[in-house]
């Protein structure tokens, strides 16, 4: 065989995906199984988005459109981040990509050199590390544990940053844990940011709207404005408007750092899909109540989740302020497993593998995660699912 890029060697398949693809194939195998490892909202895309797709291919609207994204729908976004986050940006300072995910990928080829540190609070979104792998650069992981809510405090952050620190990623609410910072949480981090000038701060806000408390939303740009000029805001509709297969995310930044994105965009996709790019301009400037019924769906879920697991032996869950996850602490559970002789490896791993195994029901080990010892449950699914799942897996914890 060809010899493969050191680059794509350095990297692994996202673990996410694969318990997905997993459980997916299991099940087309016959097996009961039922999958909690997709990071995606169990509902539809609202009608009026559908529509908008609709009418967009009638009129023929299938054809590239300006790399960074159609002058509409950028100036939804610069209007989304006024009214709803109370930023400004010209649309010279907004890309659009092919999902949340590009944007950062796009990010961090854009800025990151080899040798660059990029910090990455754990537990952390699966890819961050593996993007800033690919562009050369070093994730310096930082553990942030359940007793501390799964938050980075600003010492830890202050003791990370090096002269090779070239970017600080923080996202809340968390994917894994739904852990959302305080606006107070988010100034005590930006003071500590303030002082280090060289060092790029990139909030990735993409379960804003998955809000599962009603408190109002902040990000740590608005926590502390003074980051504005080393600061990219990352965004999409996936998760919001229940569009993950739209492929739409967007960012906003500095325009020197946002014109680089679409260089690298033009040589890659050029354009987000044209279609997708109009269904995102009318979820962006349509009725924004199409996302209460799906909250509300994942408040019930998520205290259903939480309080099923605390009541579980050897699990300690707490309570998410964003997101549809739920990441137990199960290092008791593992021990306790792996004592009773039913796991051979006292680690998550095991514990997934055991779950799936013995009882049908795929979960997403903590280590994939940055966090051994966790697991992450989506609740982005039907109540009867979870009710299922949830007996199953107590019934496998009780030893
Ligand atoms: N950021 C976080 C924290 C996510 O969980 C995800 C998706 O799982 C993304 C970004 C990317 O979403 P997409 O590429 O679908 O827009």
């Amino acid at each position: 065989d060809i010899t493969l890029s050191d680059r794509v060697q350095t990297i692994k398949e996202s673990p996410t995906l694969a318990v997905t693809a997993r459980a997916g194939k299991l099940k087309a195998e016959g097996k009961d199984i039922i999958g909690l490892g997709a990071g995606e909202p169990d509902f539809d895309t609202p009608q009026h988005i559908k529509d908008a797709a609709k009418k967009a291919i009638d009129r023929g609207f299938t054809k590239y459109t300006p790399v960074a994204g159609i002058p509409g729908l950028k100036k939804a976004i610069v209007t989304k981040f006024k009214n709803q986050n109370g930023l400004e940006y010209t649309e010279k300072e907004v890309i659009v990509g092919v999902g949340g995910k590009q944007c950062i990928f796009n990010l961090a080829l854009a800025v990151l050199n080899p040798g660059d540190e990029v910090i990455v609070p754990a537990p952390y979104w699966v890819s961050y590390a593996d993007i800033a792998l690919v562009a050369g650069a070093k994730p310096v992981i930082i553990q942030c544990g359940i007793e501390q809510g799964f938050k980075l405090l600003p010492a830890q952050l202050e003791a990370a940053i090096t002269p090779k620190t070239k970017l600080f990623m923080i996202n809340s609410p968390s994917n894994p844990t739904g852990s959302v910072y305080t606006l107070a949480e988010l100034k005590a981090l930006g003071e500590v940011l303030k002082k280090y000038p060289h060092v790029l701060v990139a909030t990735d806000d993409m379960y804003e709207h998955v809000n599962l408390t009603g408190e109002k939303f902040y990000n740590i740009l608005n926590a502390t404005p003074e980051l504005k000029p080393r600061c990219i805001v990352l965004n999409g509709v996936s998760k919001a408007y229940s569009m993950t297969g739209w492929r739409i995310g967007y960012a906003a930044g500095p325009a020197y750092i946002i014109k680089a994105m679409e260089i690298l965009q033009s040589q890659s996709t050029s354009n987000p899909t044209s279609i997708s790019q109009v269904a995102a301009q009318a979820a962006l400037e349509g009725p924004q109540d199409c996302i209460t019924p799906m909250v509300e769906a994942f408040i019930e879920r998520h205290e259903y989740v939480v309080n099923r697991f605390n009541s579980m032996q050897g699990l300690n869950c707490i309570k998410a302020g964003g997101a549809f996850y739920a990441f137990p602490d199960a290092r008791v559970a593992i021990s306790n497993l792996f004592k009773a002789g039913k796991i051979s490896t006292e680690n998550d791993m095991a514990l997934s593998e055991y779950l799936l195994e013995k009882v049908g029901v795929a979960v997403v080990p903590g280590s994939a995660f940055g966090a051994e010892g966790y697991f992450r449950i989506s609740f982005a699914t039907s109540m009867e699912n979870l009710v299922n799942a949830l007996d199953r897996i107590d019934s496998a914890l009780s030893v």
